[in-house]
């Protein structure tokens, strides 16, 4: 069978049959075959004619119409309507109506998915406040209620809400970070400075931190020279922040957290490794998503809000970087990003 025949070739074919059937009766009636061919060489056009006209009136140019609302609804292509027409119709409106449903389609999984992130994101913001806040106000009313009389359990329920007021603090900084790198809100300042400066200096930050966990910080081997990025400084700091307390978290104590450099042409990547915990592999694609935790109650123990590697990840991308992780169980995890290399000497 023909499949989407054009209009002539349609019309050739009913014709033609018109035709020779046409040309059989006068066969059959006046068993002359001269008779015969004059009439179906006079039937034959004079079918097409009528045929070809009644098929465009009737059928094709009601097609080119619907063919036009599809277009018309279809963004951007509001004036194509005419240079993409061809001689084929049924074809043309098969092929937009394909393409149509398939954007469509595409456009509604999207949504879908938007839908589901932000009812899912909701869910996690208001769990995530009603902990400590649940947590303060059992620890208040416990000293309303007369457990201040006691020097050391008010001292220990004090410092209780404290912990959990910070919490709160950390959570509340980090949604409103987050919200702003998701809105595209934060500049980027780029300018030339040498990484491994940087991390020095924030080795020197999270010296207390560290050293109360027994962790020590160390620029890897063969790596300790200067690596000229071009890059937000103040935000790299904040990565790199990120990164190197989750090293101390989820590290072991007497653990060590190493970070190296590599010049990848464009690119310079930087490596923070640690021999912590580790990470299964069926954690790791959601890793950078918000509020992903592996596990929920070690994280919020260290005082983790589970946004920091979203904020991460949103900083690296905000330089025009990326940003992945390498982890094996029980053995440790490497983070590692990508900035810009600079061309200054
Ligand atoms: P959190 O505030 O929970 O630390 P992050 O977004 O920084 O949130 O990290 C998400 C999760 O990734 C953490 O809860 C932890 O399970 C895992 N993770 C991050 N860094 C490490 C690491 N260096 N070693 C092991 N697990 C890590």
């Amino acid at each position: 069978m023909m499949k989407n025949p054009k209009p002539t070739l349609l019309t050739f074919y009913i014709a033609l049959s018109i035709a020779t059937t046409v040309a059989l009766i006068v066969f059959v009636l006046d068993r002359n075959i001269k008779n015969s061919a004059i009439v179906f060489l006079a039937t034959g056009p004079v079918a097409y004619f009528f045929i070809y006209n009644a098929l465009q009136t009737f059928i094709y140019r009601k097609i080119k119409l619907i063919y036009k609302s599809i277009h018309n609804l279809k963004l951007g292509k509001d004036n194509a309507f005419g240079e993409h027409l061809s001689d084929d119709p049924v074809n043309d409106v098969e092929q937009e109506v394909e393409d149509w449903a398939r954007t469509k389609r595409k456009e509604i999984d999207d949504l879908k998915r938007m839908e589901q992130f932000r009812k899912e994101f909701l869910a996690n913001v208001s769990h995530e406040l009603k902990t400590p806040l649940f947590s303060l106000q059992g620890y208040i009313h416990t000293l309303i209620d007369g457990a201040d009389e006691e020097p050391e359990i008010r001292k220990k329920f004090l410092e209780k809400s404290a912990d959990n007021i910070e919490r709160l603090c950390n959570l509340v900084d980090d949604l409103s970070e987050i919200s702003h790198l998701e809105r595209g809100e934060v500049s980027v300042a780029k300018e030339t400075f040498d990484i491994n400066k940087l991390v020095k200096e924030v080795f020197d930050s999270l010296e207390p931190q560290a050293t109360e966990k027994q962790i020590s910080f160390s620029i890897k081997k063969g790596c300790d020279h200067s690596f000229l990025v071009l890059a937000d400084r103040e935000r790299i700091r904040q990565v790199l922040t990120n990164l190197l307390v989750n090293s101390i978290k989820y590290g072991r104590t007497h653990g060590e957290t190493t970070v190296g450099f590599y010049d990848m042409d464009e690119n310079i990547l930087t490596e923070v490794s640690d021999n912590g915990i580790g990470i299964d592999e069926e954690h790791l694609p959601r890793l950078f998503e918000r509020f992903y935790r592996v596990d929920k109650h070690r994280s919020r123990d260290a005082g983790g809000t589970g946004l920091g590697l979203a904020i991460v990840k949103h900083l690296i991308e905000s330089q025009g970087g990326v940003i992945n992780v390498r982890s094996t169980t029980g053995i440790g995890s490497t983070f590692g990003f990508t900035l810009r290399k600079s061309k200054e000497k």
